[in-house]
């Protein structure tokens, strides 16, 4: 370990050494090439001695027990408690972060996180009578590793697994991940290349293959897009959205639509009018949508 890590190291997977003690990850679409002593992008996978290491590995930065409802899952399990984990990272760059505290933290920062093992998790979820493991908060495949071995002891436990994604994965990861999840609900985070290149940092193809592939596998599937007023509100774009799920995914997906409010880095818009998102739904059942959903709206 470094001087200055305050928290012990794991070993990464899904990563390749390149010359001069470099390393390059291939866990998402950033591909980060890293040099000994840095983290990538996500801040939480780093360069140790020319070994990539998940230094989130053990270490969660937030633990509740939360309705399954608050994930958002309108359709799996209803009422019932799921124990919610999130680690610090995220390899997205949002402007606009609902979450930067988590998102944009490191494990350099003074607050020291817990240590909690894949078995301390699962024992903590079965006595709080939760009937699933929710990674969430921040983004979760971040830290495959972690969440691959609790999600796994979790399912011989009889607990079922849900993961709460930005969906921005590199295909064999994802494959592996979404292969020990149940239920998902995934970020789309505004139906266009634009929108993902400027607001995110990101792109949307990747995400797209991501959530197919998730459907593809059987899992139970939600999908959750934060409106923001002049950025990805405008009805193109909400149309194009629908006809990729329609003919994707299928019009019985739950959709999630959620008001933004002006955080982190961005506040050239106000917050999501509630006409917009009931103007959203409106247009939505009229094309056969069954299961549409809003959130956050403050009258
Ligand atoms: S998971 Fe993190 S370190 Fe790896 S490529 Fe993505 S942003 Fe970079």
């Amino acid at each position: 370990m470094a001087a200055g890590d305050k928290v012990s190291s794991h070993e990464a997977r899904w990563w390749e050494p390149l010359p001069g003690g470099n390393v390059r990850c291939l866990l998402c679409p950033r591909s980060c090439n890293i040099p000994s002593g840095k983290t990538g992008f996500c801040r939480i996978r780093k360069n140790i001695g020319g070994t990539l290491c998940s230094l989130a590995y053990g270490h969660p930065a937030a633990i509740n027990i939360d309705p399954i409802e608050k994930k958002p899952l309108a359709g799996f399990l209803p009422g019932s408690k799921t124990f919610s984990i999130g680690t610090y990272g995220c390899n997205l760059g949002c402007v606009f972060c609902q979450n930067y505290i988590l998102s944009r933290g490191t494990y350099t920062s003074p607050i020291k996180p817990e240590e909690c093992s894949p078995a301390s998790i699962v024992k903590m979820a079965t006595e709080n009578k939760c009937r699933s493991v929710a990674f969430t908060y921040n983004e979760p495949t971040v830290w495959a590793e972690y969440l691959i071995d609790i999600a796994n002891l979790a399912r011989s436990s009889g607990l079922a697994t849900v993961l709460v994604s930005n969906a921005y994965v590199s295909p064999e990861p994802a494959r592996e991940i979404f292969s020990c999840i149940d239920a998902a609900n995934f970020d789309m985070k505004g139906f266009s290349e634009g929108f993902y290149s400027e607001m995110t940092g990101g792109s949307l193809a990747p995400v797209l293959e991501s959530i197919k592939l998730f459907h593809s596998m059987g899992g139970h599937l939600e999908l959750t897009n934060l409106v923001i007023p002049g950025k990805n509100d405008f009805p193109e774009m909400i149309d194009d959205y629908l006809s990729w799920v329609g003919e994707e995914l299928g019009k019985e997906i739950p959709l999630h639509f959620s008001a933004y409010h002006p955080d982190y880095k961005y506040n050239a818009s106000p917050g999501t009018p509630p006409q917009t998102l009931l103007d959203i739904r409106v247009e939505a059942q009229s094309r056969g949508f069954s299961n549409i959903y809003l959130g956050n709206i403050m009258f």
